[in-house]
């Protein structure tokens, strides 16, 4: 009797839980958060990926509980503000383990090892989704931003460090170990020479495409051949000044970041790769690369895309919101 009002219990659970499910996904109102080290960031996106509000609160610091409630009190006014119940999606730094559902990888180590899904879960009385910001830039890219109606779409993100994200036919790639794209940690292809055995990454392995395609990654490859040194942003203001130390340094960069894309086009054949985060906004690599990456690519021709953000810095948390589809 008890067995069978057990089952009867996790059976109504169960469709409560579906029935939540689809109770968010028909409504219209998509609330996004992006998670990081310094703030919580909030968007409320209408099904049409019109902005309706948005609002930030600082990250508190060491505090995993203090950051969960600041997250429910950012969705519990906008709610109060919009006047509706949204669905929730969050994208922060780390991965969410599928085996344990607790989150790794997060540069705010607070939350390393916390069940941070399931708590949010609770707090919020509904269906929570995460996914890691590269995962969110991608979305967000592939479905009303500069990939739009694209149906294989790789998202980069090129910043402090690098990170990636595949979205197939609208819906995020992801996988039983939370790290489809990431290939920041893969070897630079194709290396020369002079690149290897390459720079020590703080992942433990050396050489890898992050050490040589990050902000940081540009200035020392740079700093190293000068022995000056730049910040990415002024190399590349000093080459587009003719400045030709500064030009050598992006054109490696470029050759680089064809090789790499090269492996991930070989692997994932995207209808287009889209760049974010600060690098992202040098516009010489949209022409460029794609006129190097044919030599590395295993095709006779190469029509993927290469293209800047629509939605830039937006994208993360907009992504977010996405995690419940339009
Ligand atoms: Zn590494």
């Amino acid at each position: 009797m008890t067995v069978f009002g057990m089952r009867k219990t996790r059976k109504a659970t169960v469709e409560s839980n579906q029935l939540e499910h689809s109770r968010a996904r028909a409504g219209g109102l998509r609330l996004g958060i992006d998670l990081g080290g310094t703030k919580i960031e909030l968007i409320a996106l209408a099904r049409d990926g019109t902005e309706l509000l948005r609002r930030r609160l600082a990250t508190p610091q060491g505090d995993y509980e203090g950051t969960l409630r600041a997250i429910r009190s950012l969705v519990q006014q906008a709610e109060t503000e919009l006047g509706a119940r949204g669905t929730v999606g969050i994208g922060t730094p780390g991965a969410l383990s599928r085996a344990t559902g607790k989150l790794k990888n997060s540069n705010s180590v607070c939350l390393n090892g916390r069940p941070i899904l399931e708590d949010l879960q609770n707090l919020l009385e509904r269906p929570v989704r995460m996914a890691n910001d590269a995962d969110c830039f991608a979305l967000s890219e592939a479905t009303d931003g500069a990939a739009a109606g694209m149906a294989v779409v790789f998202g980069v993100i090129l910043g402090t460090g690098v990170g990636g994200g595949i979205v197939a036919h609208g819906r995020l790639l992801q996988g039983p170990n939370a790290i489809a794209g990431e290939w920041g940690h893969n070897p630079l292809p194709w290396p020369a020479s002079e690149e290897l055995p390459g720079r020590a990454c703080y992942c433990g392995k050396r050489g890898c495409i992050e050490t040589f395609l990050s902000g940081p990654g540009l200035a020392l490859d740079y700093t190293e051949r000068s022995g000056t040194r730049l910040e990415g942003p002024e190399i590349v203001a000093r080459a587009a000044a003719g400045e030709e130390a500064c030009e050598a340094a992006l054109r490696r960069y470029e050759d680089r970041l064809a090789r790499s894309l090269a492996h991930v086009l070989n692997l994932v054949d995207p209808d287009a790769v889209v760049l974010g985060g600060g690098l992202s906004r040098c516009a010489r690599w949209y022409e460029n690369v794609p006129k190097l990456w044919g030599k590395y690519v295993f095709s006779d021709r190469v029509d993927t895309r290469l293209l800047p953000p629509r939605h830039g810095d937006s994208s993360g948390v907009r992504g977010a919101a996405w995690l419940w589809g339009r």
